[in-house]
């Protein structure tokens, strides 16, 4: 069973509730098999447990099964604050009760849901024993605007309607797949990719983000050229087409503006899903800002999971570098990795710079950020912030610009 987020940005879905109401029961109603444990036994979930599921009649979801809200003790205490830290990172939430037990500890957390911007559900479990109480009903309703549903896991009858109800309060944007480059290129265009093979690429196979770039060239009817930065020349020689768009790992992204003309659009992985997920607005704003930092400032890098750290490691090693080298000053950097707190108030930092977020979703990204753009720190991303330091910025964000120009030139 695995209890880390999952590489995923398909919609995910909270599930709360005290312990033993059956939220793992609903899991496997949901997904129509056997997948969360089912015990009588209080407290058998006890980190949130990320799963990848089909829901029949919704799609592809991940579910987050929780620790029950009313966990006691010490370690229930922790269990607890893992879950409310679910919230962080969900879409779409569902709040489990039975026997028409609504106290406290379920007001406080659809205060909390509700204040997150996250759409709710509740679902009122055990309805064998004693459906809801229509005043509970009116009150759920009219205080918190969520749907209600009266439901029990042993028949399921209702199954249906809860699913229904999931739909209708799931955003439709999650619904569609965001495209990384096809607003970019059109059919036949070539699209080259870069992906350096070196000490730090993973053995054997490509990562995350080169892969689904390949995917959304194919889904965007383009031609799709992979190759090593040393093999741009060969191309040139051997194929010679030009490419509608490059796309370039950003370690070698001065290699590859070299050798490719100025007028052959040019940007980087980093920069793609920058844009595809990232407050991209609040990046082009916080990364000219680079050139303000002065000696004493702190700089906070975000990484969103505790990834193999190498000892070249982007984030951790090169960038800092590379901002020391350009400013000339004496700075201090701050890394934090997944969920976990920086080790300074916000407002002590000078920028923050996420890293690409290939794990995570937009919203995940928007949530770690938020703190820092309501504070006015200025905010940009692992590419970005390489593209300024290597003096390749303009060129590396002119594809999204440009675009942006062209679509008004029209109107
Ligand atoms: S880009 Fe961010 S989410 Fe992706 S592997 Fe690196 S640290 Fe993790």
């Amino acid at each position: 069973m695995n209890s880390r987020p999952l590489k995923s940005s398909r919609p995910h879905i909270g599930i709360f509730g005290r312990r033993n109401v059956g939220k793992s029961s609903l899991i496997n109603a949901l997904a129509d098999q056997d997948v969360a444990i089912v015990s009588s036994e209080a407290g058998t979930t006890t980190d949130p447990v990320f799963k990848m599921m089909e829901i029949h009649g919704f799609g592809p979801v991940v579910l987050i099964d929780t620790a029950g809200i009313d966990d006691t003790g010490d370690l229930g205490a922790l269990r607890t604050d893992r879950t409310r830290r679910v919230i962080d990172q969900i879409d779409v939430a569902m709040l489990v009760i039975a026997e028409n037990t609504f106290g406290e500890m379920e007001r406080q957390l659809l205060q909390q849901l509700a204040g997150s911007g996250i759409p709710s559900l509740v679902v009122h479990n055990k309805s064998d024993i004693a459906c809801i109480a229509a005043p509970l009903r009116g009150s759920l309703v009219n205080e918190f605007g969520v749907g209600v549903i009266d439901y029990n896991t042993v028949d399921r009858l209702n199954t249906e309607a809860i699913i229904d109800g999931l739909r209708k309060i799931t955003p439709q944007s999650l619904f569609k797949n965001p495209t990384i480059v096809g607003d970019l290129v059109s059919y036949g265009d070539i699209v080259l990719l870069v992906t350096p093979i070196d000490l730090e690429a993973p053995e054997g196979r490509l990562i995350l983000p080169q892969i689904q770039t390949i995917r959304d060239c194919l889904d965007n009817d383009c031609i799709a050229i992979i190759l090593k930065e040393r093999e741009l020349d060969a191309y040139r020689k051997v194929i010679g087409a030009e490419p509608r768009l490059v796309v370039t790992d950003s370690q070698v992204f001065l290699k590859v503006a070299s050798s490719i003309p100025p007028h052959i659009p040019l940007t980087s992985f980093s920069i793609l899903f920058a844009h595809l997920k990232g407050a991209f607005e609040e990046y082009l704003q916080g990364t000219p800002r680079i050139q303000s930092l002065r000696d004493d400032d702190r700089v906070l890098i975000m990484e969103s999971c505790s990834h193999h750290v190498a000892s070249d490691d982007i984030g951790r090693v090169k960038i800092p570098r590379w901002l020391t080298h350009l400013t000339g000053s004496n700075l201090t950097f701050d890394f934090v990795a997944g969920l976990d707190s920086p080790p300074m108030p916000i407002d002590g930092y000078s920028l923050v710079i996420q890293c690409g977020g290939c794990m995570v979703t937009r919203r995940q990204i928007m949530q770690r950020l938020r703190p820092a753009i309501n504070a006015g720190i200025p905010v940009t991303n692992y590419g970005m912030a390489i593209a300024f330091c290597l003096g390749i910025y303009e060129r590396a964000i002119a594809p999204f610009v440009r675009r942006r120009f062209d679509a008004t030139d029209f109107i």
